[in-house]
């Protein structure tokens, strides 16, 4: 038995069977690329699911995990930390105006999840708007503005509060799925799990008009198509919008678990001691990481990197079984003549890892934000040598 396949036996004999797993087992990385036991080198086009903003091994990450690892591994939010207060400087000036404070978590759901709670302590409400096809995590809030998760997966024998979800891009949905006391509407910009789903701007404005009229939040849920994966900072600016609050994770640590919701000062204003809290949210490693994610993407202008990419991959990549591309920057859904699974599988054969999402006929492409033109390259050249039958 080669080294993978017993890794993946001893990992299934211990944990619960909630993953289906690739034949594929990286154990280091370097740039956008993976590498096996068996020395098999895989490019890595998902980023485990948009996490890998700088790929592996990048020098500043490295350095800013190392230094603090040693320095200072944890302290609570008990006391204040200057690396915490660094990061959150730099992630709200890199969110740019009106955003000015952070609240620091440790995951999406969770960054989700005290989103909301702010807009139901801030509005008084009891009601959230949520967009079909929308996922937003799977604590008992998050999941519960997820479309199909109480049919599918949401196990909680109750929702904790009323939602209502409004049909993607139809405007004339909106007015209705809003209620006098509704404290949130939560959207991703860009869908990431249905497939690098667009939202158009003018159903984002409407969305965003109608929750002022009747004085509800607007969350933009940036966890995936946020730090400048979209090609701007935060994907809602491709709107026009400006959000009540942001919610970060993925990207943001480049790999350390962690999260944030970022708001205005107006906002933060209202919250008092103990409202929130957290023990992990804001440690000093997470705030090292995230510090060196935001120094690197600023230094290294991947928020223009992942533009460019962009560009080449609709160029280049409607090709073999691919008939179009949608989503933006490095949050793209390759749409295939046929299931998307064979396109995905087919591209692992040739050592190019992508994933699936919620629409079986898109292959998503997720890859770190410093991604070399020639792996666009080499990934549209694999895909033009997959014949159209694979679909
Ligand atoms: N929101 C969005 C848009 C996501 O894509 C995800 C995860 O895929 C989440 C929230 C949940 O993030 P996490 O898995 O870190 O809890």
């Amino acid at each position: 038995m080669d080294i993978s396949t017993a890794t993946k036996r001893e990992e299934a004999a211990h944990t619960l069977p909630v993953y289906p797993q690739l034949d594929f087992v990286p154990v280091s990385g370097d740039g956008s690329w993976l590498t096996d036991a068996d020395g098999r080198r895989v490019l890595d086009m998902y980023g485990g699911h948009a996490v890998a903003a700088l790929g592996y091994n990048h020098p500043a990450l490295l350095d800013a995990v190392d230094k603090q690892i040693r320095t200072l591994p944890f302290q609570s939010n008990i006391v204040a930390n200057p690396v915490r207060a660094k990061a959150a400087a730099l992630l709200t000036a890199f969110a740019g105006e009106p955003f000015s404070h952070a609240f620091f978590v440790n995951s999406g759901a969770e960054a989700n999840e005290n989103a909301l709670r702010i807009a139901f302590l801030q509005t008084g409400g009891k009601h959230v708007v949520a967009v079909e096809h929308g996922f937003h995590g799977r604590t008992a809030a998050a999941s519960a503005v997820t479309w199909g998760a109480k049919e599918k997966w949401y196990g909680f024998p109750n929702a904790p509060f009323d939602v209502t979800f409004v049909k993607r891009n139809r405007c004339d949905a909106i007015a209705s799925a809003f209620r006098e006391d509704t404290a949130a509407v939560i959207v991703e910009p860009v869908q990431g799990v249905a497939g690098a789903k667009d939202l158009c701007p003018t159903y984002l404005k409407k969305l965003a008009e109608r929750a002022k009229q009747v004085g509800a939040l607007f969350i933009a849920d940036e966890v995936q198509s946020g730090m400048g994966r979209s090609g701007l900072p935060f994907a809602i600016s491709h709107s026009g919008v400006t959000p009540d609050i942001i919610t970060a994770a993925k990207s943001l640590g480049g790999g350390v678990a962690c999260g944030a919701v970022i708001t205005t000062a107006e906002i933060a204003a209202q919250r008092r001691f103990g409202d929130l809290g957290t023990t992990f949210g804001g440690g000093p490693v997470a705030a090292a990481a995230m510090t060196a994610v935001v120094e690197t993407i600023n230094k290294e202008g991947l928020v223009a990197n992942a533009a460019a990419r962009e560009a080449q991959v609709r160029e280049s990549c409607v090709v073999g079984p691919i008939e179009s591309v949608q989503g933006k920057g490095l949050l793209l859904g390759l749409r295939c003549k046929g299931p998307a699974r064979a396109v995905r599988d087919a591209l692992l054969r040739k050592n190019i890892l992508t994933g699936l999402s919620g629409d079986p006929n898109i292959v998503r492409l997720l890859p770190p934000l410093n991604l070399d033109p020639e792996d666009v390259a080499h990934l549209a050249d694999a895909l033009a040598d997959i014949p159209d039958g694979t679909c």
